[in-house]
This record gives structure tokens, C-alpha cells and sequence, in this order.
């Protein structure tokens, strides 16, 4: 069992770090040993579900060393013998980061945002992938926000303070934002969860209520795309889904981080799931639901491009890129 403490804290300093969305100390202090990740060379995909178009928009890639805490539930030597099964790297993990825009008629909407210029050196691509697919940042009339992870929210603003869409209301699951904005909580919050209830505020700070939506789970947000709770990773993360004759799609967020880990054993617990119990349940929800409705599936850290399906796999469960 955890405790109420570890929900709250979220394990460790390093997932404070995560939170925060500052991941150069750990980059630099390992630079010499595990090298670079490599770019994602072409940052975009289209592809088609139905009457929409889904472009799966690379902001970039973190490589972090493997430690034992990255998976909380299982040993080193368990999760590097489940990379090496798949020909994977058993020092490092490659994490990426890519949000998907959907093109349905003259929508235009952007699922989580990246770092825009915040981030590590190897993130803050989104801006140029999303110029190479054929749109410029003041086409988006709306952002969706899956959780308040700053990997998916600092996007929204560049370090001037500036909003990126300059055009787009910014929709928010409304069981996130409460936990996140509640100030009692970030100030009984330790030291290093300070970071992650400051960046909440540096991005959604000074929004006005025209521009900051807060939505329900199991609604309608936008015509065509449905939100559901998935709540675990964080107190409030959400995922979408879209459908366009009969076609579904599923932009299932941080319902796993990297599925060479967390799809094939959706029991094992990252580091970053604030309530571990509660995201494994959400997890292997989610991923019958994708297998049983036969959706497309898009996570906010599966390998480029990102999208593709779910099949079952022994106890877990196997993502296949789309080709
Ligand atoms: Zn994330």
C-alpha cells in the first residue's frame, strides 16, 4: 500500500525534477556514459480515422539512465532483461514526447503541447514539426490538456511568458486544475513538488475564464471527441477519443510511459504515477478498451510516430506502430 505521503510526493526527487520538467541536471550529470537520443528526423505523421486527420507532432526525445527507481514495483535486473528480450538498450531509456493535432473540418485541436522552449536541448520541436505539417501555431483554436505534467503543459507558454496559440482556448480536465491550483496543498507540499505547482501556475496564471475551459470527464468536449477519466498518473488525467464513421481513435496520454516497459507488463508502476494502484487499473482499462473496440491508439511517450494498435501479449498487452 502506499501511503498518502507518496502520493503526494511521488517517490523522489528525481520525479520532482520530471514534474518540474527540468531534465538537463540529470542529462548532464550522465552525458559521458549514455550519449545523446537520436532525433526524430521526419516529426510528423498524418494519418487518417474516418472523416479526420490525426498528426502525431514530435517535440523531441529525452534519454535518461535506467535506474532501479524508474520502474517502482519491479528489480533492475527484471526490467533489463524485458529491454534485452526486445533488442533495447538496458543502460539508458529513450523517452519521447509527441502531441497529436487533430484536423476535423475547421477544427483545428491540439492534444498536450510539449515544452516550447523550456525543456532539455533535445525537446521544443512541436512549434517546427507542426510548420512542416502545414500549419502555423495562430490555426489552432484549441488545446487540450490530458494532466498538468510539465512536459505536457509548459508548451503552452515560451520562457517570455508569451501563449504559443495564440489563438486557441486551452481546454483542462476540471479534477486536475482543483488539485493542482489548490494552493493549501502546494504549500504543505515538500521542497521538491514545489517546482511542479509552480509551473501549473506559470502556464495557467492570468488566463481568463473565456480562455481557460475546465471540462468533465465522460463529455463531449469538441464535436466529435470524447474525454474520459484515467485517473492515477495524476489525480485528474484524462484521455480522448475520437471518432469519425465508425473509426476510433484514442489519445491515451501517459497511460503508459514507454509500452516496451509498460504495455507488456501494464502492472509494473513508473516512477512518475502519483497513485500506482490506480493508474495499473486505469492502464489495463484502457488498453481492453482499445483492444476490444479496435482504436487506433496514440500515447504521449511511445516511440514515433507514435500511433498505431494495441494487441494482447501474455499478461500484457504489445503496441504496433502504424507502418
Ligand atoms: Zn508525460
Amino acid at each position: 500500500m502506499l501511503s498518502r505521503r507518496d502520493f503526494i510526493v511521488g517517490g523522489s526527487a528525481a520525479t520532482a525534477a520530471y514534474l518540474a520538467g527540468s531534465y538537463v541536471p540529470l542529462l548532464a550529470q550522465n552525458a559521458a556514459n549514455i550519449g545523446a537520443p537520436s532525433v526524430v528526423q521526419v516529426g510528423f505523421r498524418k494519418q487518417k480515422v474516418g472523416d479526420i486527420e490525426i498528426i502525431a507532432l514530435n517535440d523531441g526525445v529525452v534519454r535518461r539512465p535506467l535506474a532501479a527507481e524508474f520502474v517502482r514495483n519491479a528489480p533492475l535486473d527484471q526490467v533489463q532483461e524485458l529491454l534485452r528480450t526486445q533488442g533495447l538498450p538496458t543502460d539508458y531509456i529513450d523517452i519521447p514526447f509527441t502531441a497529436f493535432l487533430v484536423v476535423a473540418g475547421n477544427r483545428r485541436i491540439l492534444l498536450d503541447t510539449g515544452f516550447a522552449d523550456n525543456g532539455a536541448p533535445t525537446t521544443g520541436r512541436l512549434q517546427q514539426n507542426l510548420n512542416a505539417a502545414g500549419f502555423k501555431v495562430e490555426d489552432i483554436d484549441t488545446v487540450v490538456i490530458s494532466h498538468y505534467h510539465g512536459d505536457h503543459i509548459n508548451g503552452l507558454r515560451n520562457k517570455a511568458g508569451q501563449l504559443v496559440y495564440p489563438n486557441a482556448k486551452i481546454m483542462v480536465p476540471s479534477v486536475e486544475h482543483a488539485f493542482w491550483m489548490d494552493d493549501a496543498r502546494m504549500n504543505a507540499a515538500p521542497e521538491g513538488m514545489r517546482g511542479a505547482f509552480g509551473a501549473v501556475r506559470r502556464v495557467f496564471g492570468g488566463l481568463s475564464a473565456d480562455q481557460l475551459l475546465q471540462f468533465e470527464a465522460g463529455r463531449e468536449i469538441v464535436p466529435g471527441i470524447t474525454a474520459m477519466a484515467a485517473y492515477g498518473h495524476t489525480p485528474g488525467h484524462s484521455l480522448f477519443v475520437a471518432q469519425s464513421r465508425g473509426e476510433k481513435f484514442a489519445y491515451v496520454a501517459d497511460i503508459t510511459n514507454i509500452p516496451s516497459l509498460f504495455a507488456r507488463n501494464p502492472d509494473w508502476a513508473v516512477q512518475f504515477d502519483m497513485n500506482p494502484e490506480a493508474a495499473r487499473d486505469a492502464r489495463r482499462r484502457t488498453f481492453e478498451m482499445v483492444v476490444n473496440e479496435k482504436m487506433m491508439a496514440g500515447g504521449y511517450h511511445f516511440p514515433f510516430p507514435a500511433f498505431g494498435r494495441i494487441e494482447k501479449l501474455g499478461n500484457g498487452y504489445d503496441f504496433k506502430p502504424v507502418a
